[in-house]
């Protein structure tokens, strides 16, 4: 039978280190590449040209919102994963048994690209041409990402059965291959492992991952930490979603969701994270509502830290995404002041608790003085300083600032880190005014804007 290569990465290193640097006796050799906590995630611009790459159009309910090459892609990172991908079904070469890493590593899918991206921006996707039997190369593997393309000249199968036609080249079992790479690996002279540097038929026996690549991967992330959160199941009820499992942390938790749709920004292949959500049950229940950027694909709890044992294994959750959130409007009425008609409100950002990038603005204020944000649930409009006061008792003031010297002022509004008793929740309506110093003006020495109506959101 003619052996078919699968190439290790473009460096000349990776080849020497087969050579001349085995690890560990002579089993799996690493390529030194390691992924951070920040580049856990995985997309996949489908852009490939044989018709049995995309025959495969039956969902698979372990791998919600994606057939084809994207599919069998998904599952073949997932099989790297620490435990099982949901109840590890949806390989027919190993039922039940997809997720077979038990290291401190789980691939976070992120959906399909927009196009090929960059060396490090974590992209499968096929390339024009070839290059004699290699059926496809991970580029620059490393703490900073990378890049996997497979050669256009072979005829890929997505399956998902494990009996391709003859001529046909397994896309999960190469795409498992080949984030091996990804993830720090190298090739490895050990027969029947999925980081053989070579290998005779289809590519459908590398799907499962062997006891010499599980080594490889703990030697690089280490062995699944007892501390790991671990995810065992997930609840939908339409845009809430309930999270069973352990060691979940009773505050600061992160959740993890798949992008819904792929980003303009190619470049763009992080995760939607809803973030500081509190576990219940002794950590083992979060209960959050969808944010309105997430769609079908895997979640993650990630538990404060910077180590990979922070987070959780990969779990499938075919959540729809969340309401689209209100834009922020002006409502009340300012007073002139000392330099001119009134102050007014502004913002950037926006009201979504999970991204927490509102940043209340005000303009037209007197220079250089002290102005502050005061916030409340409740709108109002009576006489206050040389002006109105917009926002209802109880409120609460934020730390004061100084205007600069056009007149306006900036705060960034950390949901995570408000005054004490100020605790803005999803679905709530919060005012927000700009009181300041006029000195100039005379009469109270003091004036406030309009308000900033803000619908806050999951
Ligand atoms: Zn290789």
């Amino acid at each position: 039978m003619k052996a078919l290569r699968l190439l290790s990465t473009l460096a000349v290193v990776g080849v020497a280190a087969v050579l001349l640097l085995p690890m560990r006796g002579a089993a799996f050799t690493t390529n030194s590449g390691f992924l951070g906590l920040g580049q856990r995630d995985f997309r996949v611009f489908d852009n490939f040209t044989a018709p049995t790459a995309n025959d495969n159009v039956t969902p698979d309910p372990n791998f919600p919102g994606s057939t084809g090459a994207t599919l069998a892609i998904w599952k073949a990172c997932v099989e790297w994963g620490s435990r099982l991908h949901g109840n590890g079904d949806g390989d027919p070469h190993q039922v039940g048994g997809l997720g077979s890493g038990g290291a401190n590593f789980d691939a976070c899918f992120q959906g399909e690209a927009t196009g090929v991206g960059g060396t490090d921006d974590n992209i499968h996707s096929e390339i024009s041409g070839s290059l004699g039997g290699v059926y496809a190369f991970t580029e620059v593997p490393g703490t900073d990402g990378w890049r996997i393309r497979y050669y256009q000249t072979w005829t890929w199968s997505d399956g998902p059965s494990d009996l391709l036609q003859p001529g046909e080249v397994d896309l999960q079992g190469v795409a498992t291959h080949e984030y091996g790479h990804a993830l720090g690996l190298d090739h490895t002279p050990i027969a029947g492992s999925t980081m053989q540097g070579s290998i005779i038929g289809n590519g459908v026996a590398q799907r499962s991952i062997e006891a010499d690549d599980v080594n490889g991967l703990v030697f690089v992330y280490g062995t699944a930490a007892a501390t790991k959160p671990v995810i065992t199941g997930v609840a939908i009820a339409p845009s809430v979603l309930t999270i069973t499992g352990s060691n979940f942390a009773a505050t600061g938790n992160e959740v993890w969701f798949t992008r819904a749709t792929p980003s303009a920004t190619v470049a763009l292949g992080d995760p939607i994270k809803f973030i500081g959500v509190l576990s219940t049950a002794g950590g083992t229940q979060i209960t959050l509502s969808v944010p309105p950027l997430a769609g079908p694909g895997d979640v993650f709890v990630k538990v404060p830290g910077t180590a990979g044992s922070t987070l959780s294994n990969a779990w499938p959750a075919d959540v729809a995404a969340g309401a689209a959130c209100v834009a922020p409007v002006n409502v009340c009425q300012s007073a002139p002041n000392s330099v001119g008609l009134g102050a007014h409100m502004g913002f950037s950002g926006g009201t979504y608790l999970s991204q927490n990038n509102l940043t209340l603005r005000c303009s037209g204020l007197r220079p250089d003085v002290n102005a502050f944000f005061l916030a409340g649930q409740a709108a109002t409009l009576a006489p206050f300083g040389n002006g109105f006061l917009c926002v209802a008792s109880p409120s609460f003031q934020l730390p004061v600032r100084t205007v600069d010297f056009l007149g306006n002022v900036a705060y960034p509004l950390n949901t995570q880190a408000l005054p004490p008793g100020l605790v803005i929740q999803g679905g709530q309506t919060w005012y927000f005014q700009c009181v300041y110093r006029d000195v100039a003006a005379g009469g109270a020495l003091c004036n406030a804007s309009d308000a900033l109506q803000t619908t806050w959101c999951p």
